[in-house]
């Protein structure tokens, strides 16, 4: 990935070696929350672009239940990620129907 401040290329480290930007010390937002399985997809499809990702899990799917709002998974990424993150989901869910299951 690259560091979000001076783009250096800092794969898979969590602090920039150039300017010193501290991922691990960014705040964490929720991007988008969705429905199992559409978390692990968005997991893996943010996780290629090279942008770190956390799965936050309500309650429900801990128990297993996956349908409803329960079941519901927000998808993290670090603040100095957000945009690049939506502008990559919104670019990969565009022309799809989003009622279709
Ligand atoms: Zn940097």
């Amino acid at each position: 990935m690259q560091c979000p401040r001076c783009h250096l290329d800092i794969k898979e480290q969590q602090q920039c070696p150039d300017c010193g930007f501290d991922i691990s010390e960014s705040p964490w937002v929720v991007i988008a929350t969705v429905n199992p399985p559409e978390d692990v997809l968005l997991e893996s499809l943010i996780k290629s672009f090279g942008i770190p990702v956390r799965l936050i899990k309500s309650l429900g799917s801990v128990f297993g239940l996956t349908v409803g709002p329960l079941g519901e998974v927000k998808i993290a990424v670090p603040e100095a990620f957000a945009e690049q993150t939506r502008e990559l989901l919104q670019a990969e869910t565009e022309g799809k129907d989003p009622e279709q299951s």
